[in-house]
């Protein structure tokens, strides 16, 4: 199935075959992403990037990827400066935009706003998080990071133990991964919550459905051991209102657990913002220099990651290979002081 003109509102849209092609897509694209080569393929297209919720990676990743495929971006954030403060609906919003745009992304607090949003208009929506629901680009960049460790580690994608850590109740990112994950075979994911944070049970039941194995815990000490994958999130406290908030110090990803519990081989990741104040009880920094953590490959993977998409949703996916030219400019060879290891073995 074809993703051109399509809204990607979720991630259950994309099966095997299509993350695949994604995937083969966004490895060609890594030098684009990093600056060493050029492609033009959407030159003279728009992009609306409209985030009326709180965010660095994603929006900048998602105008970086567009313009590195030779279009242009117009932009709106908060809800202050646009005419949603003024009592205009988001249905008239769509329509409006779709006009000054060939591609929208859209963040949003509110879980249906994307699909009142997207109903309203012609023009592709891409779904940057619509409050606790789905945040399907995070999970599509998530997964093809793994394809790229695993690649790195001689591992297959099939047969993988996923340990997903934290508040998987309202952290939209897991909702989108734990859907991706069940397009592979024989995976075992463990959901490590506190009770009340757990995962939804109709995610739970989706990936039990498709034949995988399912375990739910309550204590990283225990569950992430033989974990090929610790992915873990930061507590939703924006979800939360006033409730109090049940995390506790078992929670906090650091170097001891890490060194006590995981495998040497292990990939820990995040989608970040990872909460660095002190008692935030989330991934630690104290395991920057630990080569398991992956979080700024996992960063880097976020731009050739929506570019493959994006080329898809606009049609010119198959005019990319032929268009790639070098970059002229300067560039270093590696962006993180660390980043060498895991470039070197790599075609790029
Ligand atoms: N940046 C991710 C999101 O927007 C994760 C997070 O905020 O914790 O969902």
């Amino acid at each position: 199935m074809s993703l051109t003109g399509k809204h990607i509102l979720s991630s259950d849209q994309f099966d095997r075959d299509e993350l695949e092609r994604l995937f083969e897509l966004a490895d060609v694209l890594v030098p684009v992403a990093r600056g060493e080569q050029v492609t033009r393929v959407l030159e003279g297209a728009v992009l609306a990037s409209l985030f009326f919720e709180a965010s660095t990676r994603t929006r900048l990743s998602c105008e970086s990827a567009f313009l590195r495929l030779g279009g242009a971006v117009t932009s709106t954030t908060g809800t202050g400066v646009t005419s949603i403060s003024k009592g205009e609906s988001l249905a008239d919003t769509a329509r409006v935009v779709g006009g000054y745009c060939d591609l929208v992304v859209m963040r949003h607090p509110e879980v249906n706003s994307i699909h009142e949003f997207a109903a309203a208009t012609n023009v592709p929506v891409v779904n940057a998080g619509n409050g606790a629901g789905e945040h399907p680009t995070q999970a599509l960049l998530d997964t093809f990071t793994l394809h790229r460790e695993f690649g790195r580690l001689g591992k297959t994608m099939d047969g993988r133990r996923i340990a997903l850590v934290g508040d998987l109740l309202h952290g939209r990112t897991v909702h989108s991964l734990m859907k991706l994950l069940t397009r592979y075979e024989k995976m075992t994911i463990v959901c490590v919550a506190p009770e009340e944070l757990g995962m939804p049970a109709e995610l739970l039941e989706l990936a039990e459905g498709r034949g995988h194995q399912v375990e739910v815990s309550d204590q990283p000490g225990q569950a992430l051991r033989e974990a090929d994958v610790v992915y873990a999130t930061r507590l939703q406290t924006e979800r939360f209102a006033d409730k109090p908030v049940p995390y506790s110090d078992d929670f906090r990803i650091d170097r001891s657990l890490v060194e006590r519990v995981c495998r040497e081989d292990a990939v820990i990741m995040h989608p970040l913002p990872r909460d660095s104040r002190p008692g935030a009880n989330d991934l630690s920094a104290d395991l920057n220099q630990d080569p398991r953590l992956a979080i700024f490959r996992q960063t880097d993977a976020g731009i050739p990651a929506r570019m493959a998409l994006f080329a898809s949703v606009l049609g010119v996916a198959d005019e990319i290979r032929g268009s790639l030219r070098e970059a002229r400019w300067y560039r270093p060879s590696f962006t993180g002081p660390d980043d060498a290891p895991f470039y070197r073995n790599s075609t790029r």
